[in-house]
């Protein structure tokens, strides 16, 4: 892991606090602390454009029973004569509390390489495995490698 600036740490939890605030309010404390030690080891390895350029778009998290894992986005009129909100949200498993460490960090990785990549899940129809492949080239390039156990029931 490369050395963690303050600065570094201080941006993690201030986006952070507005990002997760939505999941909190149904989520476990369990649950809340593991997804937050799992973000901040997927980011703290990112270099520091791949990272800056993540907290910039704000992006929020949620799990749903009827989302698998993805990022959404979508661009809501904030009042009457605004500009568009760019609204980012990344999706977690809803079981991926049943994920190892290993592979709920990998899950991450993935949605956070399509976010950073700035991917638009509309186009997917059109450029899924492109897209799909310019995320496991930039995982690789993090240094994350899929995890090769069974996926479910794993954690201990
Ligand atoms: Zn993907």
């Amino acid at each position: 892991m490369k050395k963690l600036g303050v600065d570094t740490l201080k941006k993690f939890l201030r986006w952070w606090s507005a990002a997760s605030e939505v999941f909190a309010s149904f989520a476990t404390k369990e649950e809340i602390d593991r997804v937050q030690r799992a973000f901040a080891r997927v980011l703290f390895r990112l270099p520091d454009k791949s990272f800056r350029r993540f907290i910039s778009f704000k992006p929020y998290f949620l799990c749903s029973p009827r989302a698998d894992a993805a990022i959404w986005r979508f661009r809501p009129k904030v009042q009457p004569g605004q500009r568009y909100a760019d609204v980012r949200i990344i999706y977690l498993p809803p079981d991926f509390n049943e994920y190892s460490d290993e592979r709920l960090d990998f899950a991450i990785a993935h949605e956070v390489a399509h976010t950073v990549l700035d991917h638009n899940p509309l186009q997917y129809k059109t450029h899924r495995s492109e897209a799909e492949s310019d995320v496991d080239a930039l995982l690789k390039e993090w240094g994350f490698t899929q995890p090769k156990k069974a996926w479910r029931g794993e954690r201990d």
